[in-house]
């Protein structure tokens, strides 16, 4: 059977990537058709139960994170901050089924939100599982039984990611869970141990050892998050370890052993020695994600990936098939949901005969621990190594009235400068609410800013946001409080 008439544009896959293009497809006046697999354009894991089923997707996985995040950072106020602001909780505990019941509903929420912007823009929507079976076709094994094919001018692949797992390292989203499990446990571990220190890791760990969990964070590299400024990093980690999380870095594990009740896991050095023993009721594994590219029909139609298996693109997201485009996840660059939804609307723009365009130099990077780690641009690292001459200008938090009243003042704002011009090429934050006030600088950074056009821009008073003009003031002259 064929489904309906030809579209303009058929996006396969309904994340952020897939369904914010399909949303745009359909403003730009393009006849668009949008398939997704799991049946709902969010909220599998609200459904069908994750654990069960292990199809939470990414784009679900992002407010689902959020909302854990929020609770638990609740919690952790409750029992550490409270009573220094003088309020009085007696009795306090955590309601796990309770704080899991508020997720789902948040998230159901969301996710039926986009169902309604499919509606409101006339985008067809297609549940099932899509194989490219040429060029302008993609076959459609459809949830409630059947085939279909749903034909197109042009393709849009955005088929993102899955989880990645270690050698010898088996994913049973029980003991041993990837970051789809650790959304969803029934109980909150004794012991729980991470593999892998990238942020999914970090904001992970932070939600369990805030409800409670003792957390070890085990990574190869010498370093958390790499792709830090290394002086942020230095203090994220020791703000991490003064909330109780431990790490073990440039640490491999070996060997894995479930036999018993929970996990005893085998580590060494990473350039070896001496083995220990560390032991878990719970282990993630938050070693990266992976292109999901196989068996979606690509050899058929010849299109074309790298050896990670990301679908290669040109600039206009057009792979090496004439009218078959990739976006997100599934191609190269940050695996972030922003990233996906600014290619999702620059393909669909050159799709319809417009210049598009995504600025990958000024995608922010966000951590949601707390306080939170936030930066767009240049890391000190990476100017240095590029061998440009630059100014520093930092500011603690210490000395922001705002982070001080409310007793949140662990943190700074770091900002590099090009010496010559004082153009700002990267910010890094570590602060309550980083995440938002990080955009400051992304506009700043978009617009070719300089360190002094921001501090001469008035900044409301009180508000963690001044950091970033003192900061700013420091890189081009001298900040007034400190
Ligand atoms: P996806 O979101 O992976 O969507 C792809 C969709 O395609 C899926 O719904 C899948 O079911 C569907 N699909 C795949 N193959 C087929 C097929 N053959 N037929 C039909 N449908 C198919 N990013 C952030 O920016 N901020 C965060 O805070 C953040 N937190 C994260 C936390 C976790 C735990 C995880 C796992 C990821 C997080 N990410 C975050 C990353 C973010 O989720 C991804 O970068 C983003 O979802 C990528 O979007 P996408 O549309 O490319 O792919």
């Amino acid at each position: 059977a064929t489904s309906g008439e030809e579209s303009d544009v058929v996006v396969l896959g309904g994340g952020p990537g897939g369904y914010v293009a399909a949303i745009k497809a359909a403003q730009l006046g393009l006849k668009t058709t949008c398939i997704e697999k799991r049946g709902t354009l969010g909220g599998t894991c609200l459904n069908v139960g994750c654990i069960p089923s292990k199809l939470l997707r990414c784009a679900d996985a992002v407010p689902v994170v959020q909302a854990l995040l929020h609770s638990s950072h609740m919690y952790h106020e409750a029992k550490t901050s409270f009573a220094h602001h003088g309020v009085k909780i007696s009795n306090l505990e955590v309601d796990l089924p309770a704080m899991m019941a508020q997720k789902d509903k948040a998230v159901a929420g969301l996710t039926k939100g986009i169902e309604g912007l499919f509606k409101k823009n006339k985008v067809t929507y297609v549940k099932g599982f899509g194989k490219l079976a040429s060029p302008s076709e993609v076959s459609v094994d459809l949830i409630d039984g059947g085939s279909t094919v749903v034909k197109g001018k042009n393709i849009i692949i955005a088929t993102g990611s899955d989880v990645k797992s270690l050698p010898g390292i088996t994913i049973d989203e029980k003991k041993i869970v990837s970051s789809t499990g650790a959304l969803c446990l029934s109980e909150i571990p004794k012991k729980l141990v991470v593999i892998g220190a990238g942020y999914i890791g970090l904001e992970m760990g932070s939600v369990w050892n805030r409800l409670g969990s003792e957390v070890t964070v085990v990574e190869f590299a010498p370093d958390i998050v790499p792709s830090m400024d290394g002086e942020i990093r230095k203090q994220f980690q020791r703000m991490l370890e003064k909330q109780k999380m431990k790490f073990m870095l440039k640490t491999k594990v070996v060997g894995v052993d479930t036999s018993g009740d929970g996990v005893k896991l085998t580590v060494e050095p990473a350039a070896g020695g001496e083995q220990s023993t560390l032991e878990a009721d719970i282990v993630l594994v938050s070693a990266g994600r992976t292109p999901y590219t196989s068996g979606i029909g690509l050899e058929t139609i010849g299109v074309e990936t790298d050896k990670a298996g990301r679908i290669l693109v040109d600039k206009r997201f057009m792979t090496n098939v004439n009218g078959v485009f990739a976006i997100g996840d599934a191609i190269p660059g940050p695996m972030l949901a922003h990233k996906a939804e600014e290619d999702g609307v620059a393909c669909v723009e050159f799709i319809a005969g417009k210049e598009g365009h995504v600025d990958y130099d000024t995608v922010p990077g966000v951590v949601y621990t707390h306080p939170e780690v936030a930066s767009v641009g240049k890391t000190e690292e990476q100017v240095k190594a590029e061998g440009i001459a630059y100014r520093v200008g930092k500011f603690p938090l210490l000395a922001n009235s705002r982070a001080k009243a409310i007793d949140d003042a662990e943190g700074l704002v770091k900002v590099v400068a090009d010496k010559e011009t004082d153009k700002i090429l990267g910010v890094h934050i570590m602060a309550p609410n980083a995440g938002e006030i990080i955009h400051e600088a992304v506009l700043a950074l978009q617009y070719g800013a300089s360190s002094e056009d921001v501090a001469r821009t008035c900044h409301a008073h009180p508000t963690v946001s001044e950091a970033l003009k003192e900061a700013c003031l420091q890189t081009f002259s001298k900040a007034i409080h400190i």
